[in-house]
């Protein structure tokens, strides 16, 4: 078999906020799939890099005071360690922010510039009066032009999937002042992607299938028609690559060394970071990055990513590569989203889950690494993370069925035979497992992504395995006098089939692999040792124990972990993707979902006194991030009872747009001593913890100030 060449990415990290469960998903599945293809004597690079551009990088750091680079470099480290914590072993983990990125940014902008399709436009773009500053689509929110989703992004809707522009928005708001942003004028550079070479070449493209199958999953392929149109209609749209000052990026280059005050789109760069990963890595170690880059690389390249980055991945990426003489990915691998118990990870719930956290709880990496890969099968079906049968499924697989052939098994050898295994005959083994086969039929599950499929066979191969122990009863024969051979042998065929069931799990279980490489005097194991047998005579160390059961308290700990980070103060960081987004908590607006409160009397009802007011004033309170100072008038009369209220509204309304408007307080709530001063009641707000938004209460017409409300 001749050694393939594989270049692996998995999608860049936004270097905006923590690796979460749901990033895991993407790096595990990779991960298991690059050390598989290393395993099998491949050739196989795994590179990767923070994503380090944009505005929202730009605003955090100048919320946090320091500049952009200090922050992501500050990520960077927690990136790092958070994969190293769970095994993703990347051959590269660098960063867009780059001199590589920047160069291959340059070069292909430059070369599809000459090829005619860099176009310059004046358009009208959203511009924020408020904040001054013309608003990134991930600062536009309304509801999506194609399927009416409420609360999406300027870019693209979480809800369909689709990609458009943010002037396509219906209802749009400024999501960093809550301002209804204004239409201006600006220059902006396309990608012509409507062109009729981009469509020429992606009809092909994605419907093509090279000797190793099909681009794209039949899932997407389908997705990607749908976003191409019929044949003979266009349904694509130019890009727009650029954006105005101020911005976090690389500068867009102008003639002769001129500047254009115009910086690259984040999404432009991006994905040339794996080229600028994989060049820095190339740099390092001698590698010919042509080879694998080159027009006439035949290495194979895949990209591992969410379905909801295809777009980008599957048209846009795969467009400018081929018009800029680059080559093509062979497949792009989408993957779905992570529910947590059957729903989206909230917060409020305690299931947003951070690798951090996960971590810092004492629990197993290898674990999750184990449930995920049950869960995997190559599809861009969502996968869920049940906490329970997390618990079940990990004890019953790994504890009850894997470690439990070791450890039944190991303490006879090291006691009654020095440590030295018996000689053990091929045959024997083939007659306890039934079927000589299943290593391939792991591999090709494994090379199929279809992880679950894999692991389901190493379970029946585990429970063959176990079946012998409890047939042979090694623990009887050693209490029989004249069985010592018996003992030796049967003792000696479960730990050479242990040693394959840890062959075959090492791409899922990195960590315990070396482990029992400890244990058992040998090598690194490879994928031929899912058939060695270990030589007569050969001795192995003495057993400890290897993996320990999840306790579900472990799991509630976690949980309660996650939860409490909910409280006031915790900073949480919002991620760009997989966007979970964080609710005003720094005053008492009602945020809760349940709809299962305790009853209570309509005594108890009567003891709020609910009262219309006018807000009068409205303003910014210095310091606070989430809090709006409201004065709030309790009549209509001048010298109306007034009353200050910080209320948690700032992310969803401008101060001005409130000034005059009628809303509910609660009248008679303790005054609250805050940082920032004294709060006198609270105002009623409507909000969902585990979507955006929040929504102030009004009356309906003929209310008046100062009316009881009841
Ligand atoms: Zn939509």
């Amino acid at each position: 078999m001749k050694p393939r060449q594989i270049l692996v990415t998995s999608a860049l990290p936004y270097a905006n906020g923590a690796i979460h469960l749901g990033h895991l998903v993407e790096y595990i599945q990779t991960d298991i799939w690059v050390r598989f293809q290393k395993l099998s004597g491949h050739e196989c690079y795994y590179v990767c890099a923070d994503d380090t551009h944009g505005t929202p990088i730009m605003l955090r750091a100048e919320k946090e005071g320091i500049s952009p680079e200090a922050l992501i470099n500050r990520v960077h480290a927690e990136h790092s360690r958070d994969f190293k914590g769970f095994h993703v072993a990347f051959d590269n983990y660098y960063t867009t922010h780059s001199d590589e990125t920047r160069h291959y940014s340059e070069e292909i902008y430059a070369r599809l510039k000459k090829a005619g399709l860099i176009e310059v436009r004046t358009i009208e773009q959203y511009y924020d009066p408020v904040k001054e500053m013309f608003l990134p689509d991930r600062f536009i929110k309304g509801e999506c032009p194609k399927c009416g989703a409420k609360d999406q992004y300027g870019d693209a809707c979480e809800s369909c999937g689709a990609a458009y522009a943010p002037t396509e928005l219906v209802n749009p708001y400024s999501a960093v002042s809550g301002a209804t942003p204004v239409l201006r004028e600006s220059e902006h550079y396309f990608f012509r992607l409507s062109d009729a070479r981009c469509q020429e070449f992606l009809r092909r493209y994605t419907q093509s299938a090279g000797p190793l199958g099909p681009v794209l999953q039949p899932e997407a392929s389908n997705k990607m028609q749908e976003w191409l149109g019929a044949p003979g209609e266009n349904k694509l749209t130019d890009w727009d690559i650029s954006r105005d000052a101020p911005y976090f990026g690389f500068e867009i280059p102008g003639d002769e060394g001129k500047s254009t005050g115009k910086f690259f789109y984040v999404w432009l760069d991006a994905p040339i970071g794996y080229m600028g990963s994989f060049r820095n890595l190339c740099d390092r170690t001698g590698l010919d990055f042509d080879a694998f880059w080159g027009p006439a690389s035949q290495a194979e390249l895949y990209h591992f990513i969410g379905k909801d980055i295809l777009y980008f991945h599957a048209l846009f990426w795969p467009a400018e590569l081929a018009h800029a003489g680059f080559r093509t990915p062979t497949k792009i691998f989408a993957h779905g989203f992570l529910t947590v118990d059957g729903a989206k990870m909230s917060k409020s719930r305690g299931t947003f889950i951070t690798a951090e956290s996960y971590l810092a709880q004492g629990l197993n990496p290898e674990w999750l690494r184990y449930y995920y890969a049950a869960k995997l099968n190559g599809s861009i079906e969502d996968i869920d993370l049940n906490l329970d049968d997390f618990v079940a499924r990990v004890n019953s697989d790994l504890i009850g069925k894997y470690i439990n052939i070791a450890s039944r098994c190991a303490g006879f050898i090291t006691k009654r035979f020095a440590g030295k295994l018996a000689e053990v005959k091929a045959e024997h083994m083939l007659a306890i497992l039934g079927d000589g086969k299943l290593p391939d039929r792991v591999a090709q599950a494994f090379d199929d992504r279809d992880f679950s499929r894999a692991l389901r066979e190493i379970m029946a191969y585990a429970d063959k395995a176990n079946k012998f122990v409890n047939d042979q009863k090694p623990w009887e024969l050693a209490k029989l006098a004249g069985r010592e051979e018996e003992l030796h042998q049967v003792c000696s065929l479960a730990i050479n089939l242990f040693k394959s069931l840890t062959a075959l799990l090492s791409p899922v279980l990195p960590s315990l692999a070396a482990e029992v490489e400890a244990f058992l005097g040998i090598a690194r194991l490879t994928w031929a040792d899912t058939r060695s047998i270990l030589p007569a005579g050969h001795r192995i160390n003495e057993y400890k124990h290897l993996m320990q059961r999840i306790e579900p308290k472990q799991i509630e700990a976690l949980v309660l972990a996650n939860r409490e980070s909910l409280e006031p103060s915790a900073e949480t960081p919002s991620q760009q993707r997989h966007a979970q987004h964080q609710q005003a908590t720094e005053d008492k607006v009602q945020t809760s979902a349940q709809t299962s409160e305790p009853v209570i009397s309509i005594d108890d009802f009567s003891k709020v006194d609910l009262r219309i007011v006018k807000i009068v004033a409205a303003a910014h309170v210095e310091g606070a991030e989430k809090l709006l100072k409201l004065t709030l008038a309790l009549g209509e009369e001048p010298g109306a009872e007034t009353r200050t209220v910080f209320a948690g509204i700032k992310s969803a309304y401008a101060p001005e747009a409130l000034v005059g408007r009628l809303t509910i307080m609660v009248a008679n709530l303790a005054p609250r001593k805050m940082k920032f001063g004294l709060s006198e009641g609270m105002v009623l707000a409507a909000s969902d913890p585990d979507s955006p938004g929040l929504f102030l209460l009004s009356p309906d017409s003929g209310a008046v100030p100062g009316m009881r409300v009841k």
